[in-house]
C-alpha cells in the first residue's frame, strides 16, 4: 500500500495503461481521479472527462483533482495519440492533434500542477513518453517529436523544481499490447493477432509490453522508491531498443 492516504490524476485514463494504472493506484490505497473523453467504464474516485485539445479544460484540471480528492500528489500525464505516416503524408490537422494532445497539454497540466504540488510540500509527476522519445523510429516524424518533447519536459521539470520536493520522471515505453498499438494494426489491414506474435519474436524478453509491465515501472517512479530521481527517463522495452 505505497499510496495509502495519496491522491492522482490520471489522464488517458480510460485507455490500455490508464485503465490499468487507475486499478493499481488505488489498489494501493491512493485516491484516483481519471480523465479521458469517456471515463465511465473505469472505477475511481472521481471522473473529470473532457477534451484535452480545450486549454482551458487541461489548466483547469489539476485544480479539479484536487478539489475532487481533496488533495493531489502525483499527476500522470498518460493520454497520447499516435500518428502515422512520413512528413509529406503529414497534414495540419495531424499537427494540430498531435501537439496538442502530446505535447500542449502535458505543458499545461504541469504548469498548473506545480503551484499545487508545491502548497502540499511536494509530490510526483509522471510523464510518458516513448522509445521514440529517446531515439528516432521510421514514418512516424510528428509522433517522435512530441514524445521527444515530452522527454525535454521532463528532463527540464525535473530539475527545475527537484528543490520543492516535486519529482519529474518520464516511462518511455517500446511496444505496448493496448488499443493504440492493435487500431494501427487494423488501419494497416493486418490481423492484430498474427501481427502481435510477429512482434513477441522480435523481443528479446519474448513477449511487447502488458500495459501492467509499463504501469509497474511508473508506479514505482511515483513511489518513495523513487526518492532520489528528477528528470530520469526509463526505458522499459523488454531487452528491444528503438535502434
Ligand atoms: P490508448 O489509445 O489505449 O490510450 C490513450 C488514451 O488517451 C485513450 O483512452 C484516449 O481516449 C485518450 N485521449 C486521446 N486523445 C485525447 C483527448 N483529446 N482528450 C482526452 N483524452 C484523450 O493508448 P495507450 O497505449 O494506453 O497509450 C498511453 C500512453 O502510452 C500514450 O501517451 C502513448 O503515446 C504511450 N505509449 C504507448 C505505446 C504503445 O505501444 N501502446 C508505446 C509507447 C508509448
Amino acid at each position: 500500500m505505497r499510496f495509502e492516504g495519496k491522491s492522482a490524476l490520471v489522464t488517458g485514463g480510460a485507455g490500455g495503461i490508464g485503465a490499468v494504472l487507475a486499478a493499481s493506484l488505488r489498489a494501493e490505497g491512493a485516491r484516483v481521479a481519471v480523465s479521458d473523453r469517456d471515463s465511465s467504464g473505469v472505477e475511481a474516485d472521481a471522473h473529470l472527462d473532457g477534451d484535452l485539445l480545450d486549454g482551458a479544460f487541461s489548466d483547469a484540471l489539476p485544480g479539479q483533482a484536487e478539489a475532487a480528492l481533496g488533495g493531489l500528489d502525483m499527476v500522470f500525464n498518460n493520454a497520447g495519440v499516435i500518428t502515422r505516416g512520413d512528413i509529406t503524408e503529414t497534414s495540419d490537422a495531424d499537427w494540430s492533434l498531435t501537439m496538442g494532445v502530446n505535447v500542449e497539454a502535458p505543458f499545461r497540466i504541469c504548469r498548473a500542477a506545480v503551484p499545487i504540488l508545491t502548497a502540499r510540500g511536494g509530490g510526483a509527476i509522471v510523464n510518458t513518453s516513448s522509445c521514440w522519445g529517446l531515439r528516432p523510429g521510421a514514418n512516424h516524424p510528428l509522433y517522435v517529436m512530441s514524445k521527444a518533447a515530452v522527454a525535454s519536459l521532463t528532463q527540464c521539470l525535473g530539475r527545475d523544481h527537484a528543490h520543492q520536493g516535486i519529482r519529474v520522471n518520464a516511462v518511455c515505453p517500446n511496444e505496448v499490447d493496448t488499443p493504440m498499438l492493435r487500431t494501427g494494426f487494423t488501419i494497416r489491414g493486418l490481423d492484430p493477432e498474427k501481427a502481435i506474435d510477429e512482434l513477441n519474436a522480435s523481443v528479446p524478453v519474448g513477449h511487447i509490453a502488458s500495459p501492467q509491465e509499463i504501469v509497474d515501472v511508473m508506479l514505482f517512479l511515483a513511489s518513495d522508491d523513487a526518492r532520489y530521481m528528477c528528470g530520469a527517463l526509463v526505458e522499459v522495452n523488454g531487452g528491444k531498443p528503438v535502434t
